[in-house]
């Protein structure tokens, strides 16, 4: 059943210490995205019980797990970009991380007012990204169907800068 299958995906999971700094324990879920088995259980658990008219997938691994869902349900694919990716850009969210701060951007000539928009991430840590998504989103006239990520780490208290939205975790450790 699906349930085994998220079970037996999880384990591909890879902890990696240290990374990408001293004191992070960076979740790697390339292993996961590799095996097909686990793929195809995820990608149905992102999008399951939601109505959506496209998929904003985060960049870089928002991206693989984003236009495997948007092609599982029909729906097109949006990449919300890193600054200076973009030949032309929408509109650009600035948020705080841990240390210093990130941009994210919506291209432009994608996203339409009124659209429901399923956001697709790998991991919620601080909640800082998704949360910036969530807004690019909003600005846009658009609404966000919900938040959908692999893992949710809840001890960095991500979901309470989420609170206006339905965060989906996959698992929460
Ligand atoms: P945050 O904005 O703090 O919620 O961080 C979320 C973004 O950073 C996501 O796009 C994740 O890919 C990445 N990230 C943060 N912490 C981790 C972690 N411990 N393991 C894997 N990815 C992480």
């Amino acid at each position: 059943g699906s349930d085994d299958d998220l079970r037996q995906a999880a384990k591909l999971i890879r902890e990696v210490p240290d990374f990408p700094e001293p004191g992070v324990l960076f979740r790697d879920i390339s292993p996961m995205l590799a095996d097909g088995a686990a793929l195809n259980a995820v990608v149905a658990a992102l999008g399951r019980g939601l109505e959506f008219d496209v998929v904003a997938g985060v960049e870089a691994r928002g991206f693989l797990l984003g236009a495997a869902v948007a092609q599982a349900f029909g729906t097109g694919v949006i990449g919300l970009r890193k600054p200076g990716k973009l030949p032309e850009v929408a509109d650009r969210v600035d948020y705080d991380l841990e240390y210093g701060s990130a941009t994210l951007e919506l291209p432009a000539d994608t996203l339409q007012a009124g659209q429901r928009v399923l956001v697709v991430d790998d991991v919620l840590a601080t909640g800082g990204t998704l949360d910036a998504a969530c807004r690019l989103v909003l600005r846009a006239g658009a609404g966000v169907a919900a938040a959908a990520v692999v893992l949710e780490l809840t001890a960095l208290g991500g979901r309470a800068r989420l609170d206006e939205q339905d965060l989906r975790p996959l698992l929460s450790v």
